[in-house]
């Protein structure tokens, strides 16, 4: 069954080598019981780990059942252990932390039985060593004698066909010793039995061979054999391997027995955690609060058309001459002479200029009308605003200065009800209506008054006072006389009659509307509204008025009388409604999507278009979210990068905890390589370890830190108004922080449990 042949090993102590086996040759029975005696440091143990494979052989030969195992490699070692040998040891070697039945099925789990056959064959081999009433007790809670009944279910219940016993009685009284030794007598019947011990009486009582050992070296067999008549039989050997569950398992059972410790481990580990998912909540819920804004209030924001679109880089170009120059940052070197540099501030080059064409209308003619309230085109036209104080008494009313606004009103009553709140009358419904706009407090600003001409002395007017003001204005044809000798235009004057002749356009206020609370202030400037029919229908006649006409010949203004460059004459067409190319385009889109919609078209629309014929619009609301959003993002990967400081802190610390873990449980890595796990097996214990705490620590670290969010938030509305619940940890942040966690702490429990794997078993299972 066994033979070594001439094997040798010696020990190298500092300078010197020590042997412990000098040529040794035997052979061994199928089936036998053979004592092993010999002094102490004699080599007995040495001899029994050799033919157990658990250690290696300097020299010579074991060969097993007519297999050399000189090429054996660590995965056959392993298998030949789990299969074919069971060790019992003097000092038991047993698994403190999981119950007698666990450990017995321990070698069993590597050798893939089920877990059913498992246990079933562990109690079977139990109550053959008379333990039936104690599986689910823990080692330490039984007799030494018991203990070694537990190691001997252990070793065959693999069902080996090698026992290897290395003094199992060394510790007992010899009354339990006697009971032991009959329960190996009883296994040997059918086993390869070899019994190391230094008890001669005990070796001559129970074995059938005794073997003496001296320095190393055979000096007396009782019954010697030679296994030439043998078969060559074949070795057949399972591999074995650990299943992650086991090695989970038993490091869960470990872990229990620890419990505070693991606990304080995973809770420190868990503050990194904490830190990272409180800036995640943060930064989420920021994100958030901004995405609503953009969503809900800031998506009736108008996309914006205009003629000189905002363009942060053109800003940023040089203008003018040679002279101080200037870079993003500002003025590269400030000048030291004491000298005036002249510039011309003109647009930069690169300013891109929409140019609106008829094309580009009929364009957003074909929108979908669903996606937008409005699209609101302004015009440069200047149409006449005056006020009927009395019979034949007119008074211009001055639109300059901000007094009045003058200026088209957005008409669609679901738009306006986001920011304003029509407090009295409706809004304008023909071009003959206007709405009056005040802010929060029903104020409008002095100069409202004074370009009325009304008193602002009077505390306050009510509606119905502005609803009788009798505003007018007139059409081009009507407004303005031609003074046959000079060709020049100039206002009649004489407004009754035009009014009387039912020429005069009335215009009269029909409603109020007040900011709302949560309004974006200036969005509508406060004044008074026009329907934007009126512009239109103004502009209709204007385009063939005798004043546009008359302007359109000449290049000498047809009002003052001076002189015009081209680029004045465009601007005084476009005052006169003769060009009415709008200067300025809104759409006010429904909602956020329909917004993404029309940004979708108008991109489609440039796409085919060279860059100078483009029609770039501007998206105040996106602007304002991006840069804001940009900003929350910026000081979230600060702060991240300051917790995971913590983070990586945490990681090393659970990495030495593990090494003080692989320390402690050295001898139950010899015990779990004696029943023939391998190496990798032993490594998966430890990372198994590992990961179980950082998924401890995971769970904490985002329990708390979910926890946190509730005063935090509560903290936050105390503090702003208007926002509640902002810190929200996301499901995904939450997910992937604990598997950050796990990442973490597996990675810094590589070293540890690969040392750990790498531990000899021999040394391993002398460590006390
Ligand atoms: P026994 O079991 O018969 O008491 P051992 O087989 O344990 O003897 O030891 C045989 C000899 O080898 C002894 O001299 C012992 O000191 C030495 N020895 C055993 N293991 C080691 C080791 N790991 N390192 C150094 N010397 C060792
Ligand atoms: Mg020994």
């Amino acid at each position: 069954m066994l033979t070594l042949k001439n094997v040798t090993k010696s020990y190298q102590v500092g300078d010197f080598m020590q042997n412990a086996l000098n040529g040794v040759s035997l052979s061994f029975r199928k089936q036998e019981f053979v004592a092993i005696l010999g002094p102490s440091g004699s080599g007995k143990t040495t001899l029994l780990n050799m033919v157990g494979g658990l250690d290696r052989y300097d020299s010579g030969d074991l060969i097993i059942e007519g297999k050399s195992t000189l090429h054996f490699d660590d995965n056959d070692w392993d298998a030949y252990r789990n299969h074919a040998v069971g060790f019992i040891f003097q000092s038991y070697n047993l698994i403190t932390h999981t119950s007698v039945l666990a450990n017995v099925e321990l070698g069993m789990t590597l050798s893939g039985l089920s877990h059913e056959d498992r246990t079933a064959r562990a109690l079977e081999v139990l109550e053959g060593v008379g333990l039936k009433d104690h599986v689910y007790k823990k080692p330490n809670q039984l007799s030494g004698g018991q203990m070694q009944r537990v190691a001997i279910a252990r070793a065959i219940a693999n069902n080996p066909d090698i026992v290897m016993a290395d003094e199992p009685t060394g510790a007992i009284d010899s009354e339990t010793s006697a009971q032991i030794m009959a329960l190996i007598q009883e296994i040997a019947k059918n086993k390869l039995v070899i019994m190391v011990t230094h008890d001669e009486a005990l070796a001559h009582k129970y074995a059938d061979r005794v073997v003496k050992l001296k320095d190393g070296e055979v000096i007396e067999d009782s019954n010697p054999y030679s296994d030439a008549q043998e078969v060559q039989g074949s070795l057949l050997l399972k591999k074995t391997s650990m299943a992650f569950k086991q090695a989970l398992k038993l490091s869960f059972n470990n872990l229990r027995t620890k419990k505070f410790r693991t606990l304080i481990t995973a809770f420190a580990g868990s503050i990194g955690i904490i830190g990272v998912a409180m800036v995640l909540a943060l930064a989420n819920g920021l994100n958030n609060e901004i995405d609503d804004l953009e969503r809900s209030t800031l998506a009736q924001f108008p996309l914006q058309i205009d003629p000189f679109p905002i363009d942060i880089e053109a800003a940023q170009g040089n203008f003018g001459p040679p002279g101080p120059q200037m870079d993003d940052g500002g003025f590269v070197e400030f000048p030291e002479a004491r000298e005036v540099y002249p510039f011309e501030a003109t647009v930069s080059e690169n300013q891109h200029i929409n140019v609106i064409t008829q094309d580009y209308l009929s364009f957003l003619d074909t929108l979908d009308p669903d996606l937008y309230f409005e699209i609101n085109a302004e015009y440069d036209v200047r149409m006449p605003l005056l006020l009927r104080e009395a019979e034949s008494q007119f008074r211009g009313v001055d639109q300059g200065g901000g007094g009045v606004d003058f200026e088209p009103t957005v008409t669609s009553e679901e738009f306006l009800s986001q920011s304003y709140d029509v407090i009295d009358g409706r809004l304008p419904d023909n071009a003959n209506e206007l709405l009056l706009v005040v802010d929060q407090a029903n104020r409008l600003n002095i100069r409202f008054f004074e370009a009325l001409g009304l008193s602002f002395e009077v505390e306050s007017y009510s509606f119905d006072t502005l609803y009788d003001l009798e505003l007018y204005t007139f059409l081009p044809n009507d407004y303005y006389l031609e003074n046959a000798d000079t060709g020049r235009f100039i206002p009649s004057g004489d407004y009754e009659s035009i009014v009387q002749a039912g020429d005069g356009i009335p215009l009269r206020i029909v409603g109020v509307a007040r900011e709302s609370a949560d309004s974006l202030a200036g969005f509508i400037d406060q004044g008074i509204k026009y329907h934007p029919d009126l512009e239109e229908l103004y502009i209709d006649a204007a385009k063939t008025s005798d004043i546009a006409l008359a302007q359109a010949e000449s290049s000498i203004s047809v009002i003052t009388g001076r002189e015009l460059s081209e680029q004045q004459k465009v601007g005084v067409l476009r005052q006169l409604g003769y060009d009415d190319t709008p200067t300025q385009i809104l759409i006010y889109p429904v909602d956020f999507n329909a917004k993404t919609e029309i940004r979708n078209a108008l991109d489609a629309y440039n796409e085919p278009l060279p860059d100078d014929e483009q029609i770039i619009y501007t998206d105040l609301a996106a602007l304002v979210t991006d840069l804001t959003g940009d900003l929350i993002n910026g000081v979230s990967y600060v702060l991240i990068a300051f917790s995971s400081i913590s983070l990586l802190v945490s990681s090393i610390m659970i990495g030495i905890i593990t090494y003080v873990s692989v320390l402690e449980r050295t001898k139950e890595i010899g015990i779990l390589r004696s029943l023939g796990a391998r190496k990798k097996d032993v490594s998966r214990v430890f990372n198994a370890e590992t990961t179980i705490i950082g998924f401890t620590a995971g769970l904490i670290g985002v329990g708390i830190a979910f926890i946190l969010t509730f005063p935090l938030n509560l903290l936050i509305e105390s503090l702003v108004d208007g926002i509640d619940g902002l810190a929200q940890l996301s499901f995904l942040a939450a997910i992937s922080l604990v598997l950050i966690s796990v990442f973490l702490t597996f990675v810094a429990g590589l070293i540890p449990s690969r040392i750990a794997a790498n531990k000899h078993p021999v040394e391993a299972l002398r460590v006390e």
